[in-house]
């Protein structure tokens, strides 16, 4: 475990911006995500810029239905002035006057900092004072506060001291149509409050049409008579034109190599228009957009009709500031942007002036499967109402085209609408979350989109292996009402617990901040920077896995008299490590609270890994003798990421994952040597034995 200090060349790392931030259960596929937001009137003067955002035509109505209504489902695109505008418009018609609170629900932490920000700007107030937030390990509030916002897992956590939202006279839901299982969980809970405390007004604020089940989920009226209603839709129209859809003959078999051909024909036949084609991954927009360099580079492409040159630009979340603002700007008159994206285009943002999109009709995302019982990423057909929102994208500035990658069948083919993320992943967190909220009959709660049963009682199997709950399905104490409380992953929560059993909570707590960051490691591009990095990477790399190889650069890190030129040298993001020191304080803190002692293993690696063993041992996989790993429960195949080390190491014959993700095959993340005999000594009710045996 210990490092060795090799002599590196100083090298500054291309980029220290990439670092995303994780709170509890944010969307992990930072590319479907961007918290870039684009002012087209940021020259103007911020009231008149509030006067011109689509959504003020709208204030009186949207107050007169707030007055009439419990529940007000708001649709309106993305930038229309949804987030920043409704909480204003609430205060000024004085919601806030006895002292109550507009609560704003946003689902990732940095929408609700930049949000309060944005919003203490347009009021001149001072952040923290009149607008303020309260965030996973960050608050800025104080008793004068009016509006705030906050992320759903910190409002679900104040649920649990107040259930009935005492000190709100509104909650506002925002980005409603993303289905976050906080949000579905949120919804069933308001509901049930909106029931005992009739003066409570909720708004929940979309960004896609998909509307009436949730208008229809709040909707108390039992008649047929449409004025008993307690719940409305309103749309804030933007300008929309038609859009002509096309699609293919056949099937493709590859859906880039299709959207770069189209792209090469539209251009050398459609008149003057920005295209925007739709992809999966930040792999995939990069290989596209490299294929159209190489093309134009090569004079492949020919110019049209109006001899425009075309502009070819990225646009995933997790690609700098300065590299998404490119995608906002206006293209010159002589020139065609074309902006390949992943799934942000779809509602994260609004890109003005497309006239052209192509959709590749796939969509990444998180699903879980009951079979090896873990969550995959993976890529699936989007829903029709996925393919309508991106096909909607051409026709903001005048009638537009979308081309859909595939075939008229297939189309109808797709399901209606996307599964909100509660019917497609684990629900450890949800029976936890609902059990510490006093929920007892978890299988009978109102879910705006109730999970399968099934599910739900692998949750419950897996809890009690875990044990945080008892056989009666009660939360134990304190560990079951640690973890509940405790806003991590499940696993994670039991990681800590344990380690202060076993005597070693300064490790995995710093391994446990460790993975609450992505990019940790800097990844140059270039084929000689690259190298280096790869061998710098070497010199942490241990045979007890990826999770002690975070602990060593960690460490690393953190003893070094000087962490930038560290950083620097080791090919490390100083900017995604400064955060984990953050939210490594964040987590020492909440364990003195709970009681879990502080120790160190001082170097000795088994009381770590056997902690690391306790939480993740749900994740358990073994070398079987073909040479892939497979599953120790549903014998399902599984590999190596290239990232783990264990991809160049001797492979170990028992392991742990974090995670699996799937592209062409089931691949496992951030992987831990173990020994057999610590499954059975841990998860007893888990692994037995004789079924272990079996394997070896
Ligand atoms: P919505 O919630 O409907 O997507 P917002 O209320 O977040 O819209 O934003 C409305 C408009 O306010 C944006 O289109 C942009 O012009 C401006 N705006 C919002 N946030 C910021 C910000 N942080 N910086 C600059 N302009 C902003
Ligand atoms: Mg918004």
């Amino acid at each position: 475990m210990n490092l060795s200090g090799h002599a590196v060349k100083f090298l500054k790392p291309s980029n220290d911006n990439n670092v995303v931030y994780l709170d509890k259960n944010e969307p992990i596929i930072e590319s479907n995500v961007t918290n870039f937001v684009y002012n087209r009137h940021h020259s103007l003067s911020l009231q008149a810029q509030r006067q011109k955002l689509p959504i003020f035509n709208y204030r009186n109505h949207i107050l007169y239905l707030l007055e009439k209504y419990s529940c007000l489902v708001l649709v309106g695109e993305t930038g229309c002035g949804k987030s920043t505008q409704i909480p204003q418009y609430l205060v000024e018609a004085e919601w806030t006057k006895d002292e109550t609170l507009i609560g704003v629900a946003e689902p990732r932490r940095v929408a609700a900092i930049t949000l309060a920000s944005r919003v203490a700007e347009e009021t001149g107030t001072i952040l923290g004072e009149e607008v303020g937030y309260s965030v996973r390990f960050d608050d800025c509030i104080t008793n004068k506060t009016q509006i705030k916002y906050m992320t759903t897992g910190i409002l679900l956590r104040e649920m649990m001291a107040d259930p009935l939202l005492n000190k709100y006279s509104i909650i506002v839901l925002d980005e409603a149509h993303e289905r976050n299982i906080q949000a579905d969980i949120l919804m069933g809970l308001l509901k049930k409050v909106l029931k005992k405390r009739k003066s409570l007004k909720i708004v929940i604020a979309s960004a896609t049409l998909d509307a009436e089940n949730i208008r229809d989920f709040f909707n108390f009226n039992t008649t047929k008579d449409s004025v008993k209603d307690t719940s409305v839709i309103m749309s804030v129209q933007g300008r929309n034109f038609p859009v002509e859809i096309y699609y293919l003959q056949e099937p493709v078999p590859d859906y880039v190599t299709a959207t770069v051909n189209t792209i090469v024909k539209l251009h050398e036949r459609e008149p003057p228009g920005d295209i925007l084609a739709f992809l999966t991954g930040q792999e995939e927009v990069d290989r596209a957009v490299s294929m159209l360099t190489s093309n134009i580079r090569d004079n492949l492409i020919k110019r049209n009709p109006s001899k425009q040159e075309l502009v070819v630009l990225p646009m995933y979340g997790s690609l700098p500031y300065s590299d998404q603002l490119k995608v906002f700007r206006r293209a010159d008159d002589n020139q065609r942007k074309v902006i390949i994206s992943t799934n942000v285009a779809e509602t994260s943002v609004t890109i003005p002036g497309i006239v052209y999109v192509i959709d590749c009709g796939f969509v990444k995302m998180r699903w879980f499967n009951t079979e090896t019982q873990t969550d995959r990423l993976v890529v699936v057909p989007v829903s029709q109402a996925s393919a309508e929102q991106r096909s909607g994208r051409a026709g903001r500035m005048r009638a537009g085209k979308a081309y859909r990658l595939y075939t008229e069948e297939d189309f109808k083919k797709l399901p209606l609408n996307t599964l909100p993320e509660m019917q497609r992943t684990n629900l450890l967190d949800v029976v936890l979350q609902l059990k510490a909220l006093g929920i007892d009959n978890v299988l009978r709660f109102n879910f705006p989109s109730p999970p399968s049963a099934k599910n739900l009682m692998i949750a419950f199997e897996l809890l009690y292996a875990l044990g945080a709950i008892d056989m009666t399905g009660n939360l134990t104490k304190p560990d079951g009402l640690t973890m509940a409380e405790f806003a991590l992953e499940p696993l994670f929560s039991k990681m800590l617990i344990e380690s202060g059993k076993l005597g070693c909570s300064d490790e995995i707590t710093s391994i446990v901040s460790m993975l609450q960051v992505e990019n940790i490691f800097v990844k140059p591009r270039s084929g000689e920077a690259s190298i280096r990095a790869r061998k710098q990477k070497r010199n942490f790399e241990v045979h007890e896995g990826d999770l002690i190889t975070l602990l060593n650069v960690y460490n690393g890190y953190r003893s070094s008299d000087n962490a930038r030129a560290y950083c620097s040298r080791h090919f490390l993001s100083y900017k995604a490590l400064q955060r984990v020191d953050e939210i490594r304080t964040r987590i020492e803190h909440t364990m003195r609270n709970y009681n879990i002692p502080k120790s160190s293993s001082n170097g000795f690696s088994e009381p770590i890994l056997k902690s690391i063993t306790a939480g993740l041992f749900p994740n358990a996989a073994y070398l079987h003798h073909s040479g892939v790993y497979k599953t120790i429960r549903g014998d399902i195949e599984l590999y190596i990421h290239p990232n783990s080390v264990f991809y160049t190491m001797q492979q170990p014959q028992w392991v742990l994952y974090t995670e699996i993700l799937f592209t062409n095959k089931l691949y496992m993340q951030e992987i831990t040597n173990i020994k057999e005999e610590w499954l059975i000594e841990v998860a007893p009710h888990f692994y037995r034995k004789t079924n272990l045996r079996d394997f070896v």
